[in-house]
């Protein structure tokens, strides 16, 4: 599975039903990023076949910030090499024609707003930025990063000497923005989700929320994933393909002013 093409049909009908929605969202998860490099948690390449999930734990960042840290640094540095790929590109694009008003992400790694997503809510919040678990005050990553590799592991405060956290949500801790991603699901007709295996909750109730309400789901994803079952188009293939034809599509029918609605 996973390096099959993208079946037209597909692509055709998810293309579809965006162009005529009144109000669509993009909802995207880890798995458009490993085209940018970066590791998904779940995905067949995924950090959990090499690392424990407790690793991501806020009980484990407390009790053994050092080791957090240092498994930390070694994400962060395919990171900071990461550049947006023609998935985050897309969707970027789909927002500035109107067609995808808001993108809801469970990413940490700031490639949407790279790509030029301008309406983005980060659920789990951004590794670009570390804050004192106990002053509150907030540091740009690569002034930690600095504080790290000059041998201060866990990083502290200039200010108090408390622990810095990556302004992260990890496991365990509220998700952030939900109240505003939920009222956008509520009004939303139509979700394109890209890239999440659609297990981390609350996160995973967005797509929920837009077909409780009446609106069609899409998914992207090279695997099955958890609300397939959900899905008015299961679109099984790589994100950057898929939404580079998803894009494609939508600008022809457009330019067709030709859709065809069901
Ligand atoms: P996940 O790791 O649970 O699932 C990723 C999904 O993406 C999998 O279902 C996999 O099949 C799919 N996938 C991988 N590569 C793909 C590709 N090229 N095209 C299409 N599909 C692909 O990720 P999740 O659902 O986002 O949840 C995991 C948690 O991991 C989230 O809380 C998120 O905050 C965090 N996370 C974020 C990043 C990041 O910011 N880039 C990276 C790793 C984990």
């Amino acid at each position: 599975m996973g390096e099959a093409g993208c079946d037209v049909r597909d692509i055709e009908e998810a293309a579809n039903i965006l162009v005529n929605a009144r109000h669509a969202i993009a909802f995207t998860g880890a798995g458009i990023s490993t085209e940018s490099g970066i590791p998904d948690f779940r995905g067949p390449q995924g950090l959990w076949k090499q690392y424990s999930p407790e690793i991501a734990t806020i009980d484990y960042f407390l009790q053994h910030p050092k080791e957090f840290w240092l498994f930390y640094r070694m994400r962060m540095s395919t990171l900071f090499t990461a550049k947006p790929n023609r998935a985050h590109r897309a969707l970027a694009e789909l927002e500035s024609m109107g067609v995808i008003k808001a993108v809801i992400t469970q990413n940490v790694d700031g490639l949407h707003q790279a790509a030029g997503s301008k309406n983005v809510i980060e659920l789990h919040g951004t590794m670009r930025r570390a804050v004192c678990i106990a002053c509150g005050r907030a540091y740009p990553m690569d002034v930690v990063t600095r504080k790290i590799d000059s041998g201060q592991v866990p990083p502290l405060c200039d200010e108090c000497g408390g622990v810095l956290k990556p302004d992260t949500v990890l496991f365990g801790e509220p998700v952030k923005d939900f109240d505003r991603a939920r009222e956008l699901a509520m009004i939303s007709d139509a979700v394109l989700v890209v890239g999440s295996s659609l297990t981390v909750y609350p996160a995973a109730y967005i797509p929920l929320f837009v077909k409780e309400m009446g609106g069609k789901v899409i998914i992207i994803n090279m695997e099955p994933t958890e609300l397939d079952y959900i899905a008015d188009v299961n679109i099984r293939c790589k994100a950057g393909d898929a939404m580079e034809k998803l894009l494609e599509k939508i600008i022809e029918m457009r330019k067709q002013g030709t859709t065809v609605t069901q």
